[in-house]
């Protein structure tokens, strides 16, 4: 309770290592037992003093009030210094007047369960850091170095990019890397959740930490064991994890005002009593009593754990379900956001488009017009590319060289080949150089039936016209949850209203250049308060980034995706958008759930107390239970069932 608002304390750190008991920084262990030494002691001198042995009963009740309050004590004084009076401060007090008035039991009552409560937040909190270190322990600490004929177990740190591992059937890769000979099926759920196993040829990636089931596989090691993904999915959970979402700051942020509140109505209550009956031991107690039920302890510190407890849960399972939420504020704003705009190519459509006609002009062949294509598109990424460079490998066509390639993203592609200019893509690319395209071509797009075109053409005219399908994604067909839906598109218009109509899209907006991409999210954004753009994150980086919520989907082996999106899907999969939204708005319902009951708490203890109808202890009991409570109400999420089970979404 009194670490999370302040920097890790490197200075205090060895002086207080030797008392791990009641050191500032200790885990839950070493917290839970100095709260039972607190109860303990504190049972053992009430034992003493009916004795009426009072040495020793004074010993036990001291060493009582020393496990469970000093730490609580360092960090009144700590956060004093940086004039934040907190809740360790009032606890604190409360007990020491209390111990004063002569009433020490009370005193160590309210240490015991302060300290109790304390101990098991932090459990709690290690617990879900845990559940995403964990991920790390799977990657073994060995491999199978296969040199010069050679094989011998190394450790990871004897290894370096370009080596060559042997992983035998059952075993975990031990690091991220290309499959050179065999043929597996591998377990990759736990990089995406997806628990069919993988097929994995000669030239597939496979990464670190995953199963490799039936087949043994000769891997060329493509990335050091420090930098796999899955050392990048833990460090980005962690950091995720340590990020302050907007309410945990605004909660900060009245913590020293709220606590200068409480006591200065304690004091006021006080002084009415006392003034009031005369009762001058009887006020002092009242005015303890609502101090320790008004003490900010469910609100402005147990709130920052219950909504840091809830965020935590949700991330670490996100992430184990392959959704990588890289802060918490992600979850925030995606829970919020209503309006949801998508790429087409690679995110609504497979992204694996297939060749299906080849129009040749002017006497060419369409293998002469193909072949000119995919020379220009062996330098591109984009799944069209990637598609025409395919087909012309099938085809078995000898590629002509092209040299000063370039690539306008959302546009096409072009270079020089035997010195005459050579260009495929969509008709803007050709517009920009002037080069002549006959009128037909704007004909031609009306006629393309919802396929996708790219024309071929050299400086002098249009050489041909090649003609692409994309299947739409199965799962995109169900119903993603989602108010309303935009796609915004590079393609044609006949294209975008194909797959606009099959799956009910509200919106659907074509021709688009990237800037253009871009400008419509910041509109989408201004006219709707937010919206996450959806994408591939390969190429649309630029919308993702202008969106409330950049969301990139089938993440796992491009480390593009990883760093400019807010939230990344791992799996080549739409369906971890719906999990993605639906852990969001889960976690914001649980915060505001948890927000709501410890107001409540607080409310009725103080109303109870300013009547005098309660006393110390019980006031004590009530609070930090509910503190308790609203931290596992939090940790609910870690075990909550998925969407991909979960049959739809409100
Ligand atoms: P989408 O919005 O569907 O994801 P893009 O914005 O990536 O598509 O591209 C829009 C259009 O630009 C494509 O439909 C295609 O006509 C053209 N284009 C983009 N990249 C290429 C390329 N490498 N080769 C040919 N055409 C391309
Ligand atoms: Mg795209």
């Amino acid at each position: 309770m009194d670490g999370e608002s302040k920097p890790p304390d490197t200075t205090g750190r060895p002086r207080y290592q030797r008392f791990w008991l009641i050191a500032p920084e200790a885990g839950p262990r070493a917290r839970l037992t100095a709260s039972a030494l607190c109860a303990v002691f504190a049972v053992a001198g009430w034992l003493l003093l009916r004795d009426s042995t009072p040495l020793a009963a004074a010993f036990c009740i001291t060493v009582s009030y020393l496990c469970g309050g000093a730490r609580a004590t360092f960090a009144a004084v700590e956060n004093l210094r940086r004039r934040r009076p907190d809740i360790n401060f009032l606890m604190v007090l409360v007990a020491v007047v209390s111990a004063l008035l002569g009433h020490w039991e009370e005193g160590a009552i309210l240490l015991f369960l302060f300290s109790l409560s304390d101990g098991l937040e932090r459990y709690a909190i290690e617990r879900t850091r845990r559940g995403i270190s964990a991920l790390m322990e799977l990657r073994p600490d060995t491999a199978c170095l296969v040199r010069d004929g050679d094989e011998r177990e190394v450790t990871l740190d004897e290894l370096a990019v370009g080596d060559r591992v042997r992983v035998r059937p059952g075993e975990r890769f031990p690091v991220d890397g290309e499959v050179l000979e065999g043929r597996s099926a591998v377990d990759e759920s736990v990089l995406t959740g997806e628990p069919l196993p993988v097929d994995k040829q000669p030239g597939a990636l496979v990464f670190a930490g995953t199963i490799n089931s039936n087949g043994s596989l000769l891997v060329g090691m493509t990335k050091a064991a420090g930098e796999s993904t899955l050392a990048k999915i833990v460090a980005l959970v962690e950091t995720a994890q340590e990020r302050k979402i907007a309410a945990q700051r605004l909660i900060e942020k009245w913590e020293p005002p709220y606590v200068l509140g409480v006591l200065g109505l304690s004091i006021a209550t006080m002084l009415g009593w006392m003034i009031a009956t005369g009762n001058i031991p009887e006020a002092v107690r009242t005015g303890m009593v609502l101090l320790v039920a008004a003490s900010p302890c469910a609100v402005v510190l147990a709130s920052p754990v219950a909504v840091m407890a809830a965020v935590m849960a949700a991330v670490t399972r996100g992430a184990r379900h392959g959704v990588l939420f890289k802060g918490g504020s992600h979850l925030e704003h995606l829970a919020a956001i209503r309006t949801f705009a998508f790429d087409k190519t690679g995110t609504l459509t497979r992204g694996r488009p297939e060749l299906q006609a080849i129009d040749a002009l002017d006497g060419r062949t369409p293998d002469e017009v193909l072949a000119v294509a995919a020379a220009l598109e062996t330098h591109s990424e984009h799944p069209l590319a990637r598609s025409v460079v395919a087909a012309a490998a099938e085809r078995g066509l000898s590629l002509p060289v092209v040299t000063e390639f370039n690539n306008e993203a959302g546009i096409g592609v072009w270079g020089r080949m035997d010195d005459a200019w050579v260009g495929a893509g969509r008709a803007e690319l050709f517009r920009r150089r002037r080069v002549d395209l006959p009128d037909a071509i704007a004909a031609f797009d009306e006629q393309t039936d919802g396929a996708t075109t790219i024309l071929v053409a050299r400086a002098d005219g249009l050489a041909g016209v090649l003609t692409l399908a994309d299947q739409i994604r199965p799962e995109a067909r169900r119903q993603l949850g989602i108010h309303h839906m935009v796609l915004l598109t590079g393609d044609h218009a006949s294209v975008a209203a194909r797959v606009a109509d099959s799956l009910a899209i509200d919106d659907a907006q074509a021709d688009l250049l990237p800037e253009q991409k871009m400008a419509a999210v910041h509109r989408l954004s201004n006219e709707h308060n937010g919206v996450a753009m959806v994408g591939d994150g390969v190429n649309d980086a630029p919308a993702l980034a202008a969106a409330t919520v950049g969301v990139a989907m089938g993440a796992a082996g491009t480390d593009v995706a990883l760093e400019t999106a807010d939230v990344v899907l791992m799996r080549d999969d739409l369906r971890g958008l719906p999990e993605a939204v639906h852990l969001a708005r889960r976690c914001q319902r649980v915060i505001k759930q948890s927000l709501a009951f410890a107001f409540g708490v607080i409310a009725v203890l103080v109303t109870l107390t300013m009547l005098g109808w309660l006393q110390l202890p019980l006031a004590v009991v009530i609070h930090e239970g509910s503190t308790v409570l609203v931290v596992m109400n939090g940790l609910r999420l870690l075990r909550e069932p998925s969407a991909f089970e979960a049959d739809s979404l409100s």
